[in-house]
């Protein structure tokens, strides 16, 4: 069966890596303690597929080989696999308070899988059987992918041809029979350290003469190349004080890398789009859609988590029964409960695409997001709210332990005589970890911004709701004449 056990997924990505940090190169990555913690989360995520209680919603069988796999390498075949999708990234955001990194090549794989076969029916291409082929691939050895997408993008006024830096998008700079070359970098990239390949796709619908940068295919995160900076998270070098409270979330964290690809070879084999602009704007929405439909899932187990925390600091503080407390928790579970419904409802009005796979609805997908943007803010602010400003003035953990000033601080920070300060300590740290720490970038500016700042979905959402059929609904009402 190709699932890959916790053990054989750590050994497999212990290969050396072109990687950098505070601007030395980092060999042993996997025992570097910034980094272990994104390790663990992933881990975690090949740990549940492996538990009977989780397999249905971990666990799905291929339509292309018929085998059991991880459903982060599935193509959805089924509305029902679109709901079980959210409802597993709930799950994982739920057990690790963080970003789990492994959705964004899933969200690639089901928007190629349609728009190569669309691509073939046009130009007669065989993009669709490599990219089945590739995936097949994954599934079978139960691969980490990421997905590559957004480039650096220079002047935001001008188009990617028309760049002082024709590397500020990635590009074609060489092609022969075998295979091409490409040169550019792609920002922000979701756990492509811990990921064994990355599927690379365009930023934005291009125009004619933008063919160089129509550009999609697969890639070993390790190819020759390749250069990674590892992206630096607030508080991120508490993770190599002595001690682990003041990290918060010490067991689980996420990692976004700053990658750049100086002339590496792309073999013909793993190419899926290459010059075809038209169905840029295709790819572009299709992803972004899927990613947009997965914040619906993660950002609400996340949210679980923070919710939980929140409700606890209040407990450990005694005002637990206070009215505005109770009542703050009722609107942070409401707002989390709202963007889960979007999620679970771009979801159940998913639709058969002729590929044969399954897509979640754009508009809804594009509203869950947009909520995503806004209230994941409002719920953090709640949390600070309840929990006190004890979150950000906080001795540290070196001070609780002192022989000199720990007793005193743990004289003053007791509350209740069932809470045990230590307990406290870890709460308060946690929310700060998730409302201005190392995990608020999975909870806050990756709300914000991962899957598209606000703007693209309003875009969106403008594109896809039919306001003149609404006109014709208050016609119709009031006899207007159409
Ligand atoms: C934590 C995190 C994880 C991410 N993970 C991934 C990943 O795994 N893979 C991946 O490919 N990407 C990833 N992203 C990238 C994400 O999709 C982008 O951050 C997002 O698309 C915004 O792009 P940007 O960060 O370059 O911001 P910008 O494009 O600089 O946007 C900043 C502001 O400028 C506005 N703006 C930008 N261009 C224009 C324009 N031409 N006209 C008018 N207004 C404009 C935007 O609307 C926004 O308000 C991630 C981002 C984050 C924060
Ligand atoms: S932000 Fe959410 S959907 Fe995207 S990779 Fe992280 S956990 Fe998955």
């Amino acid at each position: 069966m190709p699932l890959k056990t916790v053990q054989e997924y750590l050994e497999s990505i212990k290969r050396p890596i072109n990687l950098y940090m505070f601007g030395e190169k980092v060999t042993e990555f996997w025992n570097h303690p910034i980094i272990r913690p994104s390790i663990n989360t992933v881990m975690k995520i090949y740990e549940l597929a492996q538990i009977d209680e989780y397999k249905d919603l971990m666990t799905a069988r291929s339509h292309l080989t018929g085998n059991t796999i991880n459903r982060f390498t599935h193509i959805h075949q089924s509305v029902d696999d679109l709901i079980k999708k959210v409802q597993m990234q709930r799950l994982l955001g739920q057990k690790t308070g963080c970003c789990f990194q492994r959705c964004v090549g899933l969200d690639t794989a089901n928007a190629l899988y349609s728009v190569t076969y669309e691509i073939d029916k046009k130009y007669g291409t065989n993009y669709h059987e490599r990219f089945k082929k590739y995936w097949i691939e994954v599934q079978d050895q139960d691969l980490m992918v990421g997905g590559a997408m957004t480039d650096t993008k220079g002047d935001r006024r001008n188009r990617p041809k028309d760049q002082e830096d024709p590397d500020a998008y990635l590009h074609v700079v060489d092609e022969n029979e075998d295979g091409v070359i490409i040169k550019g970098a792609k920002i922000h990239q979701t756990g492509f350290l811990n990921s064994h390949r990355a599927i690379i796709m365009p930023t934005l619908t291009l125009q004619d003469g933008e063919e160089e940068y129509a550009i999609s295919c697969g890639v070993d995160t390790n190819a020759e190349g390749i250069t990674l900076i590892y992206g630096r998270q607030t508080s991120d070098t508490r993770k190599m004080e002595e001690g682990k409270l003041d990290i918060g979330n010490f067991k689980y964290g996420g990692q976004e890398i700053f990658v750049i690809f100086d002339n590496v070879f792309i073999p013909k084999e793993n190419i899926f789009m290459n010059g075809e602009i038209e169905f840029s704007r295709a790819l572009v929405n299709r992803f972004a859609g899927f990613h947009r439909q997965s914040y619906g899932g993660c950002k609400v187990g996340v949210g679980d988590i923070l919710i939980g925390a929140a409700a606890l600091s209040a407990q450990y503080h005694g005002v637990d029964r206070a009215s505005h407390i109770r009542d703050k928790l009722v609107e942070m579970i409401h707002l989390n409960e709202t963007l889960f419904s979007s999620g679970i409802a771009c979801s159940a009005l998913g639709f058969q695409r002729e590929a044969g796979n399954y897509e979640m609805d754009m508009l809804l997908a594009n509203v869950c997001k947009q909520n995503v943007t806004r209230f994941p803010y409002e719920i953090a602010r709640l949390a600070e709210d309840i929990a006190g400003g004890l979150i950000c003035t906080l001795p540290s953990e070196a001070d609780f332990r002192s022989n000199e000033v720990g007793p005193l601080l743990k004289k003053y920070l007791k509350t209740s005589p069932e809470t045990p300060t230590e307990d406290r300590y870890k709460i308060l740290r946690f929310i700060e970890n998730l409302t201005m720490g190392v995990a608020s970038v999975s909870y806050r500016t990756e709300s914000m911004h991962g899957a598209g700042s606000p703007q693209t979905q309003r875009i969106m959402i403008s594109r896809q709701a039919d306001l003149e059929e609404k006109k014709n609904l208050v016609k119709d009402i009031l006899d207007i004449e159409k």
